[in-house]
């Protein structure tokens, strides 16, 4: 440079032309030069003063034409003085180039970004004369340069976030770059990838492969997804998807971009799906697309179509009384244990569903009938032990139905609808018990809502009506009182069992006005009766749980009682266990239905979840022995165990005891010893109308 300027100036002395160059070079500075060039004077105290402005420096910092000789404060605002003093100052005192960005405000009051060199002119001694400033404005470079930023910073993000592993390799297929899936999917770190190259972690197997995409990606070809195996730092074999792009810039290929998903997570994933989709949440067991699946698949095979497969359909029965007395988070943990109970029987071969709700189904392939009665016992059997749960103890009886392939159904859901039907037979009777479908059988299953529909019509339309089953004194035989069972003689359907449309009642509501309504009828029998008969008879009736905490209750029963002006304890109300689970809400309507005069018994007594402790809180003037223990009482020691035991319960707190569903002699027999003192059923009476129980008691006299 020096060189030059010297050789210049000789040059310029030499053809006496210098002048006229010296004219040109200044033109192009004052005219044709963009940049801004300002030459400040420097005097000894660093004060500068304006020497020289080019037209683009003068136009825009709006310098007027007797600008020179001017020094900062008087051309600038104070604050842009202060600053370009000190930058000036800087320069002069370190006699050194200096560069500095700054944002000038124009004279047309835009902005703009410039960066200044500010150079100082010495003279022989050393002393800084002038300092020359060129300022370039940079503001458009300076944008574009923080437009890239900001789309590489967008672009690092898309890959830094990327589910998929992004790997940057370079020519040589080194790891020069990694996203943190890359990292989570290798388990390497860029660090930890000491190979020099990336082949190296591939599966050996597939190796070859990979080596063919990897050189075809070199010549800037995309690959085709590519299945591999990646040997993990963990020494575990990855399966991966693989995709290699070439990186090419200014069209070349300077690298590779490895992106490397992780399969077997995704085949976890879809065995998980798999497993839910078939698979009950809660209790872990196959569910009903399971079972559908599954037994289609069986039946289609030879073996299957030449033996008998076995179909038990099992219902928990009042399992509605635990999940509305202790909640659903206890009603799950039961249904678990008893899912549990369920799997644990030997049994050479036997699968078992959960069909939904307290439903389950057991399959058993290659079986006959008699084994299939074996196994249903075997259930039933388990059950006899209680389930805990929080130290609680609580009591699930099951009811199946049982279906056999190939003589109740040909197919799944033929087997299903035959062994459901059975089931509901079982309920029908009684519950706690298992049945085999009959061919016979009739449809029993009618659409709930329809059904929803003609029963809201049934009180209008007269087809309810209210049966009686005589209650005796075991050691005299006497009727002494009546239970009033409700029945449904529908137009449409022909009779329907109480255990049918009682729950559909309770869930709509309806069991309200019908409820009121046997109230009302019972009343009404009482004093009909008292009136022909010239007895008085006790009539109990039925009260459901939705029933018991109607407001209302009190007030309908009072108003039959005056209407019918009878004796109040001629009137009996049943309630069970799980309607007092909640004792505080219970204890004052029962109170405020003691104060009417009436009697209180406790239905289906020992199948509730209910501690005995409310027994003592309760007035209660009956315990009514469910009619399951009664039924085994000659062949189960416990059942004859709880039932002595419920005997001498009620006796010890001054209560009367009924024993239901005696049947057989046998156990009319039992309960006279075990010093039982009333009973209820078939063996005695069934429950009849109005009208025979007339008849049966003018024969009595
Ligand atoms: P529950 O109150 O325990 O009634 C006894 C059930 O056992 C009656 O069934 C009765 O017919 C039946 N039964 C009587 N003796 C024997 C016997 O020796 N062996 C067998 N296996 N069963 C016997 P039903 O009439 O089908 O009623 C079933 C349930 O429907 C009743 O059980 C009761 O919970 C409910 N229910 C009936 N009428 C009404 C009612 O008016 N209101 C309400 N809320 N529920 C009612
Ligand atoms: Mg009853
Ligand atoms: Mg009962």
């Amino acid at each position: 440079m020096e060189h030059f300027k010297n050789m210049l100036a000789r040059e310029l002395d030499k053809d006496k032309v210098s002048e006229k160059l010296e004219k040109i070079i200044f033109e192009l500075i004052f005219y044709y030069i963009n940049d801004m060039v300002f030459i400040m004077k420097v005097d000894e105290q660093f004060g500068f003063t304006y020497l020289f402005a080019n037209e683009p420096a003068s136009r825009h910092a709006n310098l007027s034409n007797d600008y020179v000789g001017k020094t900062f404060e008087e051309i600038m605002p104070a604050q842009v003085a202060k600053t370009l003093q000190m930058n000036y100052e800087k320069v002069a005192v370190h006699k050194q180039t200096m560069i500095f960005t700054d944002e000038v405000n124009l004279a047309d009051g835009s902005k703009l970004t410039g960066e200044s060199i500010l150079t100082p002119v010495m003279d022989e001694e050393g002393i800084v004369r002038y300092v020359v400033s060129v300022t370039r404005d940079i503001t458009v470079s300076l944008m574009e340069k923080n437009q890239l930023i900001e789309s590489e910073q967008r672009a690092r993000s898309i890959v830094d976030h990327n589910l998929d592993g992004v790997i940057t390799l370079d020519m040589s297929g080194r790891v020069v770059d990694m996203n943190p899936a890359g990292k989570t999917i290798t388990g390497y770190s860029l660090e930890q990838f000491t190979s020099c190259s990336i082949a190296d972690y591939i599966y050996e197997e597939d190796d070859c492969h990979f080596q063919q995409v990897f050189s075809k990606t070199k010549n800037g070809i995309a690959s085709e997804t590519l299945d591999c195996r990646f040997i993990h730092k963990n020494g575990e074999i990855v399966q991966v998807h693989l995709k290699l792009l070439p990186i090419v810039i200014n069209q070349q290929v300077s690298g590779i971009y490895a992106i490397i998903r992780d399969l077997s997570q995704l085949t976890k994933n879809a065995e998980m799906i798999a497993k839910m989709s078939y698979h009950d949440q809660l209790t872990g067991l196959p569910n009903r697309r399971a079972l559908l699946k599954g037994l289609d698949e069986h039946l289609e095979t030879e073996k299957a179509k030449t033996s008998e497969t076995a179909l038990l359909y099992i219902d928990l029965d009042r399992f509605k009384y635990i999940n509305d007395s202790f909640g659903h988070l206890v009603g799950d943990e039961i249904l678990k244990k008893v899912a549990e109970r369920l799997c644990q029987f030997e049994y050479r071969d036997y699968s078992v569903y959960r069909q939904g709700g307290d439903e389950f189904i057991i399959l058993l392939t290659f079986t006959n009938r008699e084994d299939a009665n074996r196994f249903a016992q075997k259930i039933l059997d388990s059950f006899k032990q209680s389930f805990y749960f929080d130290s609680s103890e609580y009591y699930i009886t099951p009811s199946i139905g049982i279906s056999l392939y190939p003589y109740d159904g040909q197919n799944v859901e033929s087997l299903i609808k035959a062994a459901d039907e059975a089931l509901f037979r079982v309920k029908e009777k009684g519950k706690a018990h298992f049945q085999f479908y009959q061919g016979n059988m009739v449809k029993v299953h009618r659409n709930v809502v329809e059904l929803e529909t003609h029963l809201r019509k049934a009180l209008e339309n007269d087809e309810l009506s209210l049966y009686y089953q005589p209650q005796v004194e075991l050691a005299s035989n006497e009727i002494i009182s009546f239970e009033g069972l409700l029945r449904w003689h529908s137009k449409e359907f022909g009779f329907i069992s109480p255990a049918e449309f009682i729950p559909l009642a309770e869930e709509t509501g309806l069991i309200l006005p019908i409820g009121q309504w046997v109230i009302d009828t019972a009343c009404s029998q009482i004093k009909q009766w008292s009136e022909r008969l010239n007895r008085q008879f006790r009539i109990a009736v039925n009260i459901s749980p939705r029933q018991f905490q109607d407001h209302n209750l009190v007030d309908t029963i009072r108003l039959a009682i005056v209407k019918y002006d009878i004796s109040p304890e001629l009137l009996e109300v049943e309630i069970t266990e799980g309607t007092m689970q909640d004792t505080d809400a219970a204890i004052p309507i029962l109170n405020k239905l003691k104060k009417l005069g009436i009697m209180v018994s406790v239905d289906d007594f020992g199948t509730g979840y209910s501690s005995l402790s409310y027994l003592k809180q309760f007035p209660i003037d009956v315990l009514k022995i469910d009619q399951s223990f009664v039924r085994d009482v000659l062949t189960n020691d416990k059942d004859a165990a709880i039932t002595t035991t419920i005997i001498h319960l009620a006796k010890s707190l001054g209560m009367d005891v009924i024993a239901e569903g005696v049947e057989r002699k046998e156990q009319a027999q039992f309960l006279i010893e075990a010093d039982c003192a009333y009973a209820q059923g078939y063996y005695y009476y069934r429950p009849l109308p109005a009208e025979e129980i007339e008849n049966i008691m003018m024969l009595k006299e």
